[in-house]
């Protein structure tokens, strides 16, 4: 067909396509990549449509079209559609998921080195500065050019050289190749300085090993499998939502469902938020499917990524088991989806576009394909919880029991102590371990046990406690915590931007010990030592995480016996299984409570339970100490209960109150600017239109919340203003208003601040 409808690498916020003809010399079809023209340039685009005829009159023609063919598979195409659409995010950045590796940018501009003429009249030391960048050739690329050392103004300068023709331009096409994949599939994650039982196992996966064996299921998790079985019978679109306490079985659940799925010849994708992504994970699914299993996460290498796509692209694997990427992963046919911890914000790609969240995106491509979803957590979201009890969307299932060591229902949860920090300063004890803590680690040390300790440093938002009553410093207009800043000394709510002083004393009980929360690893283990005068120590936080890029080696340091006290950040409670780890503690349990955001009781809650769930994975029952200003907080008695129902009930309740999700919808407008107050202008400009819009509209149902600066209020040396969309389609008044350059949306944001 002659004409092709093609998503153009272009900043254009809606999902548009253009039209281009096809020269009679080139064969095109959907999901081929192709080179065009767009303005002044070639771009790189993807076809999603071909068509016999056009009203668009001229039609440019197509530059050059890729000779691998389709790349994007046609329900990947239909998928990358309804991302750009629901997310509002371009439609070639959408497509691009779902590109092979090393595809997304293959256009590349050349320039040619400009004549001294052409220089003539500009200053002598910016004409030098041009002209050595070109390093003597007649032409390089023009990121080469522009790289490094190239001052602002000789940048301009350069654009408006290209602009007035006086720089000639050209354009390449880079031409890739499928890499043709072979290797074993787990070797990238193998931690580098062992020699462990664990690493020998890797090197021996290949297709020759049988496949570990299948457990027996106990009768819990058979009700659950019987279900999902039934579902993939089916042929039939499903989705489950499988809650289970931390060693309940869910991942036995997962395993046996695949097989399933694997054994009426489709295939599976199982999400792992990145950092439970660990060998022991990995390994346990591969022993199941012995050289079946690609990997796909951030740590890979370029070489091995581009192995683990083409051969899935190539029908190679059975299984794609990653982070939140691997959804796009080329793997058909598609039977089911799983996603452990669904409830995870990692889930949410949140700084590019597309702002996609993962689960929502699993359901819709389940949908499409006649796939089954199994989405899994100890403490699911509390909007999936939602829906699983309304069983509209989703259908629930239950592990209530941890296995016991016999294989059956019934391993005793570790025991929660909460300790209420108000009273241990009335008592006189200033220091950041209480009594019970300050016991349980001596015991433990003492014993030659391993103890974990935990602060929630992500919540330091700037919140204002009293110390003695726990008391917590609020907006009088929309009941959110205030944040604190320095330099004018002032309080300040995220939401309404509402400004008040920071008090003398606390406005419930008059103490004087009101002030701003904070503490962090390093002062952490400073403490410890003090108490525990020759106690060694791990350190894990996202420093050390960063400096040192396999993360895994903290872990298994102390796994291995290094250590007798890890100390680390929220990044400890994840995924980490230690059996000799008797003692955990919760140092600051609040820190996080009281963030500005409406999920941070949800946030609290799902990591105390995980903080619990690490104690006590061994034969030794374990027992996490949580200490609180807020012994009372439901978030906090209920994770110590471990009770999600209880805690379930709770928060609906109040996100009922609030009309918050799942009660209505929010769509996140944010302004970013190097100048405050032209930030703060245009955010109030589009404030004004939104409300204009709304009243004109009679659209009473959507709130315009704000404009109001973000949290952190300064990021990258730009300032921030956010809007909120709050209703039951917020979208409705949002397409109502012209949305210039420079906002960003984020379509179910997973946080507010
Ligand atoms: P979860 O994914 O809910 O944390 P797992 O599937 O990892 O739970 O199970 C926890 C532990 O119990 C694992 O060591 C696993 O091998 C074991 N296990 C799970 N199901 C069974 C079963 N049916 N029989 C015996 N052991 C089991
Ligand atoms: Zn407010
Ligand atoms: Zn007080």
């Amino acid at each position: 067909m002659p004409y092709a409808e093609v998503a153009v690498d272009a900043h254009i916020r809606d999902g548009r396509t253009f039209t281009y003809s096809v020269p009679a010399h080139l064969t095109v079809v959907p999901g081929q990549m192709l080179q065009v023209p767009f303005g002044p340039r070639m771009a790189d685009g993807v076809v999603f449509q071909l068509s016999p005829t056009t009203k668009i009159d001229p039609v440019r023609p197509v530059e050059a079209a890729d000779p691998l063919g389709p790349l994007v598979l046609p329900h990947h195409l239909e998928l990358a559609r309804w991302i750009s659409d629901y997310y509002m995010a371009p439609l070639y950045a959408a497509a691009a998921l779902m590109l092979p590796p090393g595809f997304r940018s293959r256009t590349v501009a050349y320039l040619k080195r400009p004549t001294e003429e052409a220089l003539a009249n500009l200053d002598a030391a910016v004409q030098a500065a041009l002209l050595s960048r070109f390093a003597g050739r007649r032409q390089r690329a023009k990121e080469d050019v522009v790289r490094r050392g190239l001052s602002q103004d000789a940048g301009r300068i350069l654009d408006r050289l290209i602009r007035k023709g006086a720089i000639a331009r050209s354009w390449e096409w880079r031409i890739l190749k499928a890499q043709q994949g072979d290797g074993p599939s787990v070797s990238q994650l193998r931690p580098k300085v062992e020699s462990s039982d664990k690493s020998r196992m890797l090197d021996e996966v290949g297709p020759a090993r049988l496949p570990e064996p299948a457990l027996i299921p106990t009768a819990r998790q058979a009700q659950s499998l019987a279900q999902i079985a039934a579902a993939l019978d089916a042929r039939d679109h499903a989705a489950f939502l499988l809650q289970g306490v931390t060693g309940s079985g869910k991942t036995e659940v997962y395993l046996q469902s695949l097989a399933r799925c694997v054994a009426q010849g489709r295939k599976g994708i199982v999400l792992v938020p990145e950092i439970s992504l660990t060998p022991q994970m990995v390994q346990r699914i591969e022993a199941r499917f012995p050289g079946r299993v690609a990997v796909l996460h951030s740590r890979l290498s370029p070489a091995e990524h581009r192995r683990m796509w083409w051969g899935l692209f190539q029908g190679r694997y059975d299984v794609a088991i990653g982070s939140r990427s691997a959804l796009f992963a080329p793997v058909q046919p598609l039977g089911l989806i799983v996603v452990d911890e669904e409830h995870e914000w990692t889930y949410k790609q949140h700084d590019s576009e597309p702002r996609y969240h993962a689960r929502a995106v699993a359901l819709r491509l389940a949908q499409q394909t006649g796939a089954v979803v199994v989405l899994g957590s100890a403490t699911p979201d509390v909007v999936t919880y939602h829906h699983a009890l309304a069983a509209q969307r989703l259908r629930l299932l239950e592990l209530p029991y941890r296995i016991s060591e016999s294989g059956g229902d019934g391993h005793p949860l570790a025991k929660v102590q909460i300790v209420d920090m108000r009273q241990e300063l009335k008592d006189g004890n200033r220091s950041v371990f209480s009594r019970p803590l300050q016991e349980g680690l001596k015991q433990t040390v003492g014993k030659g046990g391993q103890a974990i300790l935990f602060i929630n440093r992500r919540g330091a938002a700037g919140v204002v406690q009293c110390r003695d009553c726990g008391h917590v410093l609020r907006c009088r207009s929309c009941d959110m915590p205030l944040a604190y800043h320095t330099a004018p000394e002032r309080l300040l709510c995220h939401q309404c931007n509402r400004r008040s002083k920071m008090p003398a004393d606390c406005p419930n009980c008059h103490s004087s010990r009101i002030r701003y929360l904070g503490l962090g690893t390093q002062k952490l283990i400073g403490e410890l030592e003090a108490l525990l005068p020759g106690v060694t120590t791990l350190r894990w936080d996202r420093d050390v995480a960063e400096a040192d890029r396999a993360s895994e080696t903290v872990l298994e340091r102390f796994a291995r016996g290094e250590a007798q006290v890890l100390v680390g950040t929220q990044m400890v409670a994840k995924g980490l299984h230690v059996p000799s780890v008797t003692l955990v503690g919760a140092v600051l349990a609040d820190i996080g409570l009281h963030l500005p955001d409406f999920r941070s009781g949800e946030r609290v809650f799902q990591l105390l339970c995980q903080v619990a769930g690490r104690a006590g994975r061994g034969a030794d029952p374990g027992t996490a100490i949580v200490q609180t200003y807020r012994p009372d907080h439901y978030a906090v008695v209920l994770a110590a209960q471990q009770d999600y129902p209880a805690f379930y009930r709770q928060e609906v309740a109040f996100r009922r109150a609030q009309r918050l999700p799942p009660y209505s919808r929010l769509i996140r407008l944010v302004f970013a600017h190097t100048n405050d107050g032209r930030c703060q202008s245009e955010a109030e400009r589009l404030g004004r239109a939104l409300r204009h819009q709304r009243q004109a509209w009679a659209m009473t149902e959507v709130d315009v919340l704000g404009p109001a600066p973000a949290y952190p209020p300064r990021l990258r040396g730009r300032y921030r203003w956010h809007i909120l969309l709050r209703g039951p389609d917020p979208r409705l008044l949002l397409d109502k208003v012209e949305l210039p350059e420079g906002w960003l949306v984020d379509v179910d944001p997973a946080s507010v601040l």
